[in-house]
């Protein structure tokens, strides 16, 4: 496994559970993941508590009540989704954590199930033959190959072993940055504290907050379509930075451009954060076609595989979906069938992911909308509510 991210920690965990034996190369020198949150729909969830990390997530996660759709400018509630509703529903629950927290549990779970993990090491090309594959790993310096039955991408947007399988090139900047911020509720003044998510939709941009760490954080995100600056945009070591950080009032102006017009309490959620952290979205066009996700020995998985704007919150459930059904088509495989279960678990998959990766990007473009088409978003949601903003058949989604 390459890549030691929530997907790369959920195929090996899934792996592990299907009866084999997997390592994983990370080559962070410590496992671990940037401070954001993430929402899990119970499409998700459904999987994590079938690898019985229910008691797990209850202890980190937040179960919010409801997902509210609001006018950026006036702060009016347009439309609900009840998230307490998708136990019923779907059969498990809407949950949103930290990615820290998240990463954790696979971690544990993986380690617990007899994953080997190695940090510092980075996984530098794939050898693939009919018979097996051998990594080539720089492990603290040292340069190892290890042989087994299947290598497994997992290795993020910018994967190094995509470009040496499928040679389609580095993924671009879409033009749309996330501004993020953790707040302590105890810090906020009460009127400002949610146990929901809650989304502020703007002209080309939006807000997006939610409660993570068991509800004691809020997880406040702005996602903005912008430009960077022209060195900036085509300085590829500033587009692969998580973690970004500007000055302080560099932040803020470019916040305070993206959200004029913002009604009071956005603008003062906004002005009680600090320490913001900048994200350059960058991704690919939908998948195309099966041998995206796995050609001979190899599979790709996660972002490495589909990357996608996060308008759906869909990224690393879609990592989530990959592991278990990877896990689906290996159980009971022996290393000779691992060609044709990886082609099954490509075929299994590319078409789903592709539909989210489009879905993901045209509900940017109704969150973003402007002039006639905002208008008409906003009767939708009025008229229509919770009916609009359900997605059936991704929150339903069921194999095994
Ligand atoms: C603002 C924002 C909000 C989001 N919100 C949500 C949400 O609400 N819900 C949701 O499901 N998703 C969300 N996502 C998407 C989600 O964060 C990603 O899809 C997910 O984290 C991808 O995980 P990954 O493991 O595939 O990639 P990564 O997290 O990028 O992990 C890749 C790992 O591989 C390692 N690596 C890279 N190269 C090598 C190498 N050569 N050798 C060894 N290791 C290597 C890296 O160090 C890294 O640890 C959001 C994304 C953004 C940007």
């Amino acid at each position: 496994m390459a890549g030691g991210g929530i997907a790369g920690m959920a195929a090996s965990l899934a792996a592990t559970r299907a009866g084999w034996h997997a390592t994983v190369f990370e080559r962070a020198p410590v496992f671990s993941e940037v401070g954001a949150g993430v929402q899990l729909g119970p499409n998700v969830t459904r999987i994590l508590q079938a690898w019985g990390l229910s008691d797990a997530l209850q202890q980190v996660a937040a179960f919010p009540s409801g997902l509210h759709a609001r006018s950026l400018t006036t702060g009016e509630v347009l439309a609900t989704l009840p998230l307490t509703d998708a136990v019923q529903t779907y059969g498990a629950p809407y949950v949103t954590i930290h990615r820290a927290d998240l990463h954790g549990l696979l971690l544990q779970a993986a380690a617990h199930a007899g994953v080997q993990v190695h940090s510092d090491a980075v996984v530098q090309r794939a050898h693939l033959s009919p018979d097996a594959v051998q990594l080539e790993v720089m492990q603290h310096g040292q340069l190892q190959h290890h042989t087994g039955a299947a290598a497994v991408a997992a290795d993020g947007v910018w994967s190094p072993l995509r470009q040496q399988l499928l040679g389609d090139g580095l993924p671009n900047f879409t033009g749309h940055i996330a501004y993020r911020a953790l707040v302590a509720q105890q810090a906020l003044p009460a009127h400002l504290r949610s146990h929901d998510v809650q989304v502020w939709m703007g002209s080309q941009a939006h807000v997006v907050c939610y409660p993570v760490r068991g509800g004691e954080y809020l997880n406040v995100v702005c996602l903005a379509e912008g430009r960077l600056l022209d060195d900036e945009a085509h300085n590829l070591q500033a587009l692969q930075t998580w973690n970004a950080q500007k000055s302080e009032a560099q932040t803020l102006a470019e916040l305070h451009h993206a959200l004029r017009g913002a009604c009071a309490p956005l603008a003062d959620l906004m002005a009680a954060c600090s320490d913001w952290r900048l994200w350059p979205l960058c991704g690919r066009p939908a998948m195309q076609g099966a041998h995206q996700h796995a050609q001979g020995r190899m599979a790709l998985v996660g972002d490495a595989a589909h990357p996608m704007l996060p308008y759906l919150a869909q990224g690393a459930g879609m990592a989530i979906e990959d592991a278990a059904e990877l896990a689906l088509q290996l159980r009971q495989a022996t290393a000779a069938d691992v060609p044709q279960r990886l082609q099954q678990f490509a075929q299994a998959r590319w078409q789903r992911n592709a539909r989210v990766q489009a879905r993901a990007v045209r509900n940017g473009q109704i969150f973003h909308a402007t002039g006639p088409m905002r208008v008409g978003r906003d009767m939708g949601l009025r008229l229509m509510g919770a009916k609009l903003m359900d997605v059936p058949w991704l929150y339903g989604y069921q194999r095994s």
